[in-house]
């Protein structure tokens, strides 16, 4: 059982969720990490008293660190701030719950500082797997997902050998347009978008659930948080989301790891791993639930998921593009500059024309996370 964590991305709704979990279990809580929740950051720091708190923009730093002189809290801004509580000596597992490719450099830090890694930031591994697990490995550290398939499919293989897996299946809830026409999808709107219907999350995952990014997105995370090959990760819509994956092994056995669909569920079993302790958070009752129904994705309403497919197949540096011109795409949206039928357009238009880098080093996948931005900014003007 793990004393200390620092969260970095405590203000979202994973960070959130897990000082719940750290609050129930009495973890120490070492370090808080935020962006633009000044507030929220403060009543964290107050709360928890953490060694250090970290704000990315440096002017709200030097507010937070005003409105806490009366506490011994040290606030440092910048990534500097962040990679000093990714890195930090007294604290045992670093808990990434920041939103986007900024939660890469991050948990590298913490990796090369031995520190194990309870995941909830799916585009680290999407976009630098192969480096990231590379240097887990190399420095003994364990990378344990948060998100909820992931966590499912890890449970689904504990006690079991990983090379008797014939196949995963991933569910996907289908978000809040599963059953709307292509017709329908031309005109849905941004507050449409944001209303998930089973699970409470930040904005940018929220619309990925929408789009089914957020699926393909898991597609890229599975295979190198467990070694599989693409034909090896299947997706069913599963619109109850009560089964959270799925294992089939070469002997038709079938695993499916079931809850309620609470993220504080997961987060507590990445920070109990591997034992599990008891809480008071709802439990599943299967009385109530209703049926449960399985479905095929249907890939030309939701283009994003066969695209996550793609970059997979390509490789490279092609799933550095798929997730920077998402990550561009999603907030054009949000700004209601584009339309939600534009979001796969526009990544596919990107992926179309970049040259792909086969082995990137940390350097060639920052510069074309760069360069897919840029596209994406330019091709809207
Ligand atoms: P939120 O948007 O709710 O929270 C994001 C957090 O990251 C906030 O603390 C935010 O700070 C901080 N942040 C945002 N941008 C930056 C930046 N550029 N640099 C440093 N910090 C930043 O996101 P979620 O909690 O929903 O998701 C976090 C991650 O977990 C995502 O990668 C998501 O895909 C994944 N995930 C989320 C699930 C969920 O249920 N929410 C489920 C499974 C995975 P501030 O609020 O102060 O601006
Ligand atoms: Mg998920």
């Amino acid at each position: 059982m793990i004393n200390s964590i620092s969260v970095l991305g405590s203000t979202g709704s994973i960070g959130t969720q897990t000082l719940d979990v750290a609050r129930n279990l009495n973890i120490k809580v070492e370090a808080l990490t935020g962006n633009t929740n000044i507030d929220l950051l403060e009543s964290q720091a107050r709360e928890f008293l953490p060694k250090m708190v970290a704000v990315k923009d440096e002017k709200i730093a030097n507010i937070l660190k005003e409105r806490l002189l009366d506490v011994n809290i040290e606030v440092i801004g910048g990534i500097e701030g962040l990679k000093r509580a990714a890195t930090l000596e007294c604290v045992d597992v670093v808990v990434v719950s920041i939103v986007g490719i900024a939660g890469l450099i991050p948990t590298l830090e913490a990796i090369k500082s031995k520190k194990n890694i309870a995941l909830a930031n799916k585009e680290t591994l999407v976009t630098a797997g192969s480096i990231v697990m590379e240097k887990a490995i190399e420095m003994g550290v364990n990378v344990i997902p948060i998100d909820s398939e992931h966590s499912a499919i890890l449970q689904c293989l504990m006690g079991n050998n990983i090379k008797d897996v014939s196949k995963i299946i991933l569910t996907a809830s289908g978000g809040p347009f599963r059953e709307k026409t292509m017709e329908e999808l031309n005109n849905v709107s941004l507050k449409e978008a944001l209303k998930h219907p089973n699970w409470n999350m930040g904005s940018k995952i929220t619309i990925d659930s929408a789009t089914l990014m957020n699926k393909g997105l898991e597609v890229i995370e599975a295979k190198w948080l467990f070694g599989l090959s693409q034909s090896q990760i299947d997706v069913l819509v599963h619109p109850q989301s009560i089964v959270h994956s799925m294992v089939e092994y070469k002997d038709g056995c079938v695993m499916a790891q079931m809850g309620s669909p609470d993220m504080r569920i997961p987060i507590q079993f990445a920070l109990t791993y591997p034992e599990r302790k008891g809480n008071d958070f709802s439990k599943l009752n299967l009385l109530k639930s209703g049926s449960l129904t399985f479905e095929i994705p249907d890939t030309k309403r939701f283009p994003c998921l066969r695209l996550a497919y793609q970059a997979l197949e390509e490789g490279g540096t092609m799933p550095v593009v798929l997730n920077a011109a998402n990550e561009e795409a999603v907030s054009l949206f949000m700004r209601e500059k584009i339309k939600f039928i534009q979001i796969p357009n526009i990544i596919e238009e990107a992926m179309g024309m970049h040259t792909l880098i086969d082995k990137p080093c940390l350097e060639d996948i920052i510069n074309v996370d760069i360069w897919a931005r840029e596209f994406v900014k330019k091709s809207i003007n």
